[in-house]
């Protein structure tokens, strides 16, 4: 291993694999490091939905910039993955969310995202196994569906093909500005490294590593069920998703169900603050399986062999935060994806490649830059 590197990204979740891989790529000798495996963090407990998400204009941005970017990847990487090409039904459950599908459609058509709108029979007919009655829907015919850890793995497996290094099982303790061009990670062996950049992709641990940066975490849970082939083509979505109607505890859920390359269901999902464990709460999780069986009653009857939580890693304003760090050169962050890390993995990438190669990048990065968090939490303390 090289004392001193041209970058460390550290973190090998799907963000920090795909920034490591890109910066590599780009000529700048890339060393990645992860306190356990590439892939075994949150990138492993989420769902693997490639969505266009369109809650802002930003978002939207980021996740149109990225899925162009996983469809060259998947057409480069066949097999790889356990792609499914499912597109998703946004479904609406009455008439208030029937016209706000006639919006998502038109908005992501503007975007030459294909959205097509259908009526109650037409849904009906593209997935029996929904009950009658429904409103309509949108079905997005580009979204898909990937196993997360998998292709994070392989993206570290790809960065020591291009000659980069990856050091696994030390988790890096601190970081430190040595001199105005390079800076410093401990690792918890005792052991320093210096690099010219520090990308900080640590999902989660971002705040142990950065604490003026304000990534929190939003707890989700998912079950998934035993093989049922082919009764399910679509990623089926509630339009309640990303509404955020909460109960008292601030627990909120939506219909999110997705058909895995396995022929399994795997059911989600929910959101909650303030939570920092990962334990199941039947409370939480009988109220993602019910809301998930009044779309498709014939779940009742199938066998749900696992659920689990985990912790989406968030920020204050809901955009993940990729750039510089404003006071510290040489630090770049790649963190807060919240529960679209998966989908916006390779923008992130090619956005913090571009910026540390001096490169414009192909969007706008500014609603990305951490530099707007720092103001906010001068204004504003109560975050996370
Ligand atoms: C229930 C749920 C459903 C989801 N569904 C979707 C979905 O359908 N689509 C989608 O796009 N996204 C989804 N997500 C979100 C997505 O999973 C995350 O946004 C994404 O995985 C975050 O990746 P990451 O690389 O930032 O973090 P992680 O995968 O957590 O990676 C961070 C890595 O950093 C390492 N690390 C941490 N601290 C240190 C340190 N000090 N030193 C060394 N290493 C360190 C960890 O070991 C870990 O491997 C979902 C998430 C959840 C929880």
């Amino acid at each position: 291993m090289r004392p001193h590197s041209d970058v460390i990204v550290i973190g090998a979740g799907i963000v920090g694999a795909a920034c490591a891989l890109s910066l590599q790529k780009a000529g700048r000798q890339t060393l990645l490091i992860d306190a356990a495996q590439p892939g075994c963090g949150i990138t492993a407990a989420g769902m693997g939905h490639l969505v266009a998400l369109d809650e802002s204009a930003q978002e939207l941005d980021l996740c149109l910039y990225s899925l162009g970017l996983w469809r060259q990847w998947v057409e480069q990487h066949p097999g790889i993955g356990q792609v499914v090409q499912s597109g998703t039904l946004w479904v609406a459950e009455n008439e208030q969310q029937r016209i706000e599908a006639e919006a998502r459609a038109e908005r992501l058509n503007a975007r030459a995202w294909q959205a097509d709108l259908l009526n109650t029979d037409q849904l009906r007919q593209l997935e029996p196994s929904l009950r009658h009655g429904l409103a309509g829907a949108v079905r997005v015919a580009g979204d898909s569906v990937v196993y997360p850890p998998i292709i994070a793995h392989h993206l570290a497996q790809e960065l020591q093909m291009f000659g980069g290094e990856i050091l696994c099982g030390q988790r890096v303790m601190s970081l430190h500005d040595s001199s105005g061009k390079t800076s410093t990670v401990l690792l918890e062996n005792g052991q320093h490294l210096s690099a010219q950049y520090v990308v900080v992709a640590a999902g989660l641990g971002v705040a142990n590593l950065l604490s003026d940066m304000p990534v929190f975490p939003r707890k989700g849970h998912l079950a998934i069920t035993d093989r049922y082939p082919g009764r399910l083509q679509h990623q089926i979505v509630s339009m309640d998703y990303g509404q955020h109607a909460m109960t008292a505890d601030g627990l909120s859920v939506a219909a999110n169900i997705q058909p895995r390359a396995t022929g399994q269901w795997l059911i989600g999902s929910s959101r909650q603050d303030g939570k920092t464990d990962t334990k199941v709460s039947p409370i939480a999780l009988g109220a993602v399986l019910q809301s998930a069986i009044r779309l498709l009653p014939c779940l009742a009857k199938m066998q749900i062999i696992r659920a689990w939580a985990g912790l989406r890693p968030a920020s204050p304003d809901g955009q993940p935060i990729i750039g510089e760090h404003p006071h510290r050169p040489g630090v770049w962050l790649a963190a807060g994806h919240e529960g679209l890390g998966v989908t916006t993995a390779f923008a992130t990438a090619e956005i913090v490649k571009d910026q540390i190669t001096g490169q414009k990048p192909a969007i706008d990065p500014t609603p990305y830059a951490p530099s707007r968090l720092l103001k906010e939490s001068i204004n504003e303390s109560a975050y996370g």
